[in-house]
């Protein structure tokens, strides 16, 4: 439960806008009481519906912190008014559930020991950094500070999410690379630096935020999944690694799961995990949206006769239109059954509102591209006299 940035599926409605640090719908004012109201309710509600001893209440990338008029009018610097927040809300999670509370920690990086100190007894830090090379975003000299504040820190690759906020399929190679650093730092760490790391945290994005488009769905993200949690819990990533996860993915003979070579693992489209499906049905969408991608650079960039000039002036031959779209047939009947094949594969695994969010956001555009090409040519191909050159200046666009 987001504690203090993040929270833009509820400041974006009205009846919490006020609670907004500045006009930014994600961080909320830390100096408003109804702040931690709000968060401390929705933690009871979880806690009364789903008890845990752990939970995390975010309190990452608070960007717009301590910026609003209420906020400068305290004479107090951004990141004691955030440690203040943070540490209201943990005690309330402490002496309400007596669970453990963990926080992400980028807020914490830069903060002064003092004021990590006063966190001490109250948060656990989770330290995320996403890439194959975590100490370029978490220098060994924070990780050391940690270990004199803290008794405990969490580390957190990622196996979803973080590579774009459009992808498709997760970069499994990547995503295991980044595992097995936090792996490597953490053991690094503990013997140099005393570094206690409780565990390993990792997480999958299915959006970049709450208003963001969908990025990588779970179910054909679990190979890479299944790659990071047998690489985090042996702690080490062998061709021995990559066979059981050929059988923990019920792959045939024939399909070679190999990272180097095929970072995304489209290989596992052809094994019999639950979601190889999902992969499937992804390949071939990439397939289909290139197609039409490169017919449509052809006929609006490279080719001379379907340009948006010839189009604005209806001036064009048959032949060369023809020519231009010889493929629009077959990529629009091959829409039409990947829309079917879609609708069947995601609803095996998600909702209605995310298999009709999915084909709005992937499929609907790709139609609207074909639907208008087709009426383009359909108009172009009915005329069969054209005006003298020089013809009209259209500025503003023609028909
Ligand atoms: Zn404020």
């Amino acid at each position: 439960m987001q504690s203090l940035g993040h929270l833009e599926f509820a400041l974006k409605l009205p009846q919490w806008a006020s609670l907004r640090e500045g006009d930014s719908p994600a961080d909320a004012c830390p100096s408003q009481p109804g702040t931690a109201r709000l968060v401390t309710a929705a933690i009871d509600q979880i806690m009364s519906v789903a008890p845990t001893k752990l939970i995390h209440i975010g309190a990452d990338e608070v960007f717009t912190l301590g910026t609003c008029k209420v906020c400068r009018g305290r004479n107090t610097a951004p990141l004691q008014l955030y440690v203040e927040h943070v540490s209201k809300i943990a005690r309330h999670v402490k002496s309400q559930w007596g669970a453990r509370v963990l926080i992400w920690d980028d807020m914490l990086r830069h903060a002064p020991t003092t004021l990590l100190h006063t966190l001490a007894g109250l948060v656990e830090p989770t330290v995320w950094a996403y890439g194959p090379d975590v100490t370029r975003m978490v220098p060994p000299y924070i990780l050391r500070t940690y270990a004199a504040v803290f008794p405990n820190v969490w580390v957190a690759p990622a196996f979803k999410g973080a590579t774009g906020p459009r992808a498709l399929m997760p970069d499994a190679a990547r995503h295991a690379a980044n595992t097995l650093a936090w792996i490597e730092v953490g053991r690094r760490m503990k013997s140099y630096s005393g570094l206690s790391v409780a565990g390993i945290i990792i997480t999958g994005w299915s959006r970049y935020d709450h208003f963001a488009v969908l990025c990588e769905l779970l179910p054909p993200s679990t190979p890479s999944l299944v790659l990071s949690l047998l690489t985090a819990s042996r702690g080490y990533l062998t061709p021995a690694t990559l066979h059981d996860v050929h059988a923990l993915l019920d792959c045939p003979s024939h399909v070679v799961i190999d990272p180097a070579r095929d970072p995304h693992l489209w290989a596992s489209r052809n094994c019999a995990f639950p979601g190889a499906n999902v992969a499937s049905l992804l390949h071939s969408y990439i397939s289909l949206r290139d197609d039409i991608r490169r017919m449509m650079k052809e006929a609006e960039e490279t080719g001379g006769w379907l340009t948006k000039y010839n189009i604005d002036h209806n001036f064009s031959p048959p032949k060369r239109i023809r020519e231009a779209t010889v493929d629009l047939r077959r990529l629009t009947f091959g829409l039409s059954d990947l829309r079917e094949e879609a609708l069947g594969v995601l609803s095996q695994y998600h909702d209605t509102a995310t298999v009709s969010e999915w084909i709005e956001q992937h499929l609907v555009p790709l139609n609207l591209t074909l639907t208008n090409l087709a009426q383009t040519t359909e108009r172009l191909l009915s005329v069969s006299t054209w005006p003298r050159r020089p013809l009209d200046w259209l500025p503003s666009g023609g028909a």
